[in-house]
């Protein structure tokens, strides 16, 4: 679809749009989506990703939550929203609206990795800066053709794989399921996708030469394990740019386009972003690329509040304005960023040792036997937390090979920071964004 054309159905949907209230948008990869989406905004009313896979509970839960007054879409049973049609050869007729820039634009939702799902509201000024962040690190042009085949009901996929390439004027190719040979098949200039995507993709070497022409392949959403990084960068003769945000920050840092890119690292702030690493007792952290702090960030990106959580949306701010990410960094000199997970799941508390979850994940990984990986702290009487290693193995699960990985840590990193258990299991729970959900893996 052009654009004209889009704007032409976008604007005839807004104009049967409620006088108030969200609406929710049933998110499944169609274009209807994106007409119901853009003329949403528009007209200035917020609009409501609805996961297509969600279950009865999930979406009762995101129309009560948002106080959505309409529906887009397939209606499922139980919802009783007037529905919305999207039609795709409309005409617009003259209108205008008036939109504020500090509008609410879009609530979106969390992935739900650490907990409940939390509806997060972005307003036109956020987003706005946000894609104007990413078109300046990575040189994003109207020439460009962006190919994901990532869910719209996330940041990633909707307001950077959709809305990205509608604020540059350029074109974007959504695959449906994200498979190497779909990937492959296409003439895009950019990639996006999330790390299990660069993972299957690097284990596929027809799929990954075939992205040589491409001018970006861009990680997101996860941390892009080292190995899956170097065999993009081998096989498609690009090294990947890593990108860290949150559907709180949208984007926050990621390596430019024509700047350094290194395995394990995600970059720089983006245009307008600040960051600030603080120790746990509130004081600085030094920029030595090492020490481990909480990474607190400031700009024009940042959402409005979580959706009907005023004491949430408190916490989750400095008293002097920052934004609480939750996730731990370390920055060197440079103002390069190291991502090293989340305080709550990733920070282990070890024998009065503060531990890394994805150091060791990272030096497992270096193994051929180990496939995927998920360390986590269980309780343990003696030392308050002990390091078990869930594995995916590549090949045969040995007690074997459970005693040599651990051997490997101990003789790769400090001593304490070897597993006392290595568990092994066919699959890793993970949410629709690929995201390993290590609350759910079992203490
Ligand atoms: P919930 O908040 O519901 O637990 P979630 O935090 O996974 O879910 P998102 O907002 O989609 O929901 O994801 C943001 C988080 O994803 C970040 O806080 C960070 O932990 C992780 N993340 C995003 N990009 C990267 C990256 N490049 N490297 C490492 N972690 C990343
Ligand atoms: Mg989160």
């Amino acid at each position: 679809m052009s654009s004209s054309q889009l704007r032409d159905a976008a604007l005839a949907f807004a104009g049967r749009l409620p006088d108030s209230g969200p609406v929710a948008v049933l998110a499944t990869p169609r274009i209807e989506t994106v007409v119901a989406v853009v003329g949403c905004l528009l007209a200035g009313v917020p609009a409501v990703p609805v996961p297509p896979d969600a279950g009865p509970a999930e979406v009762r839960h995101v129309l009560d939550d948002s106080a959505a007054t309409a529906w887009v879409g397939e209606r499922p049973d139980g919802v009783d929203l007037a529905t919305l049609p999207v039609d795709l050869a409309a005409r617009a007729g003259a209108a205008t609206y008036a939109v504020e820039p500090s509008d609410p634009a879009l609530v979106l939702y969390t992935s739900g990795t650490t907990g409940a799902p939390k509806g997060v509201t972005l307003s036109h000024r956020a987003i706005a800066a946000g894609l104007d962040a990413l078109v300046d690190a990575w040189g994003w042009t109207p020439d460009d053709t962006l190919v994901h085949g990532l869910p719209l009901f996330h940041t990633h996929g909707l307001v950077l794989g959709v809305l990205g390439p509608l604020r540059v004027g350029g074109r974007v190719q959504h695959t449906g399921r994200p498979t190497p040979e779909r990937y492959a098949a296409t003439e895009g200039t950019m990639f996006f996708g999330v790390p299990t995507v660069w993972s299957r993709i690097a284990a596929d070497h027809d799929a990954a030469r075939a992205l040589a022409s491409a001018r970006l392949l861009v990680s997101g959403s996860a941390p892009l394990p080292v190995p899956v990084f170097e065999a993009v960068e081998r096989l498609a003769g690009r090294a990947p740019v890593e990108r860290y945000g949150m559907t709180e920050t949208m984007i926050t840092l990621s390596a430019r386009a024509d700047g350094e890119r290194r395995a394990g690292w995600v970059g720089s702030p983006v245009l307008g972003a600040q960051t600030r690493l603080r120790a746990e007792d509130g004081g600085p952290v030094p920029d030595d690329g090492e020490t481990i702090g909480r990474l607190e960030v400031r700009g024009p990106m940042l959402f409005d509040g979580y959706l009907g959580q005023p004491t949430a949306t408190a916490e989750s701010w400095t008293d002097d304005g920052w934004f609480v990410t939750g996730d731990l960094a370390a920055r060197d000199d440079g103002g390069f960023h190291r991502i090293v997970g989340r305080e709550s799941v990733d920070l282990i508390k070890s024998g009065g040792y503060r531990i890394g979850a994805g150091e060791i994940e990272t030096s497992l990984l270096a193994r051929p036997e180990v496939a995927e990986v998920a360390v986590v702290g269980v309780p343990d009487d003696d030392l308050g937390q002990r390091i078990v290693a869930w594995v995916v193995p590549s090949g045969a699960a040995t007690p074997a090979l459970g005693r040599a990985l651990v051997d490997h840590v101990a003789r790769d990193l400090a001593w304490h920071k070897r597993p006392r258990e290595v568990r092994f299991t066919q699959a890793l729970p993970r949410n629709a964004m690929g995201k390993v959900q290590k609350g759910r893996l079992e203490a």
